[in-house]
């Protein structure tokens, strides 16, 4: 069972305590803001905090939607603070930040999903810091086009929709999505000329040839970046982690990808939606 599978040394990470990391913890709460980094009690939080990179997580800390691995709670959905896009500016202008991260809760509540207070984010962070790129991560807009539209022409630098696991687990670990509309929804980014990024963890039941189809499914909708991490389980009321995939496999995980046309692969056991983020910078500004 679960509580037999121990954790490999290649998941065991360093946690030092300096005071970059609690400068953002602060800076952080003092803008009334929330992180993803906290919400999903992500294993590169130290790191990441201590390296001016932070990813807010915009429109409350509460989802419409339930999907099984994730550690944000469902409930209660609040209105949307008109001053937040301003806020999550004046935190990236403090932490300096060179490549900011905007995510949100998924918002089915509002008409639009909350596009327009991403694009106003967007907006936000671009009139104060016009050299940052910016990368979003949103939510499918339950295959709203209209709404999607309004994210592409606020112009972010890179789009980021992730897919998460392969689609025959969509009804355990995905329930409210849908794998071909959120694949739909990277078919559009592309289309619309933007830089489109996704993303999948393993070790939720999905076998390797599963893994392998994904990243085969992104590519032929043009996606150029593709992240594939770990999953690890939040708390003992998540999925129990099904297995924990070798370093050596990742990198073929990689190698299929990039044989099959993507142009940036990044798969590796701590490899997150928004890790080392900063590293896809130029690559939407062109360079
Ligand atoms: Fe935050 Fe992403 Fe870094 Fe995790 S990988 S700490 S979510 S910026
Ligand atoms: Fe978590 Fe996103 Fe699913 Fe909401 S939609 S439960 S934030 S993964």
């Amino acid at each position: 069972s679960e509580t037999h599978l121990r954790l490999p040394p290649w998941l065991k990470v360093r946690i030092p305590c300096n005071r970059t990391y609690t400068a953002t913890r602060e800076l952080v709460a003092d803008l009334d803001l929330h992180t993803v980094c906290q919400s999903a009690k992500c294993p590169n939080m130290f790191e990441c905090f201590s390296e001016h990179t932070a990813t807010f997580l915009i429109m409350g800390d509460t989802c419409t939607r339930n999907c099984a691995f994730c550690n944000i709670q469902s409930g209660e959905m609040a209105p949307l603070d008109p001053s937040e896009p301003a806020r999550v500016a004046e935190a990236a202008r403090r932490l300096s930040l060179k490549h900011a991260v905007v995510t949100s809760v998924t918002r089915d509540d509002l008409p639009d999903g909350g596009a327009g207070h991403f694009a106003a984010t967007i907006r936000a962070i671009r009139a104060v810091l016009p050299e940052t790129t910016i990368e979003v991560l949103i939510p499918d807009f339950q295959g709203d086009g209209d709404a999607l539209r309004q994210v592409i022409e606020a112009c972010p630098d890179v789009i980021n929709h992730n897919v998460e696991t392969a689609p025959a687990h969509y009804p355990d670990i995905r329930p409210q999505a849908d794998y071909a509309q959120s694949l739909e929804l990277i078919a559009r980014v592309k289309r619309a000329g933007c830089v489109a990024k996704s993303g999948l963890m393993v070790g939720l039941g999905e076998t390797d040839d599963e893994v392998l189809g994904v990243i085969e499914d992104l590519s032929a909708v043009g996606c150029d970046i593709v992240t594939v991490g770990q999953y690890m389980r939040p708390s003992m009321s998540h999925p129990a982690v099904v297995r924990y995939v070798h370093p050596d496999v990742f990198r073929e995980y990689a190698r299929h990808g990039e044989e099959k046309g993507v142009a940036h692969m990044y798969s590796a056991p701590l490899v997150r939606s928004s890790y080392n983020a900063a590293l896809f910078a130029g690559i939407g500004k062109g360079e």
